[in-house]
């Protein structure tokens, strides 16, 4: 036989009960590429692999934008400096 509650519970335990039962939007942060795609926080970006500005290994759709930007700055000093 299964367990049945003993009393009937009332509108106001019914209701604050229910009270914590809402669902929240997952997060979502942007890839700090310059195409803004919406990512996972804590997560490297589907489209480009980017993570804390550099690209993790493995095959994407896109370049990451930010790292070739910064290695096009990076030779830009070199060739300024040289
Ligand atoms: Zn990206």
């Amino acid at each position: 036989m299964t367990p049945l509650p003993k009393k009937k519970r009332t509108r106001r335990q019914r209701g604050h009960n229910r009270a914590h039962q809402s669902l929240s939007l997952p997060a979502i942060s942007t890839c700090p590429c310059p195409r803004g795609i919406t990512i996972r926080p804590h997560r490297a970006c589907p489209m480009c692999g980017n993570y804390k500005g550099r690209t993790l290994p493995g095959s994407f759709a896109l370049d990451n934008l930010l790292e070739t930007r910064q290695t096009a700055a990076a030779v830009a000093t070199e060739d300024s400096e040289s």
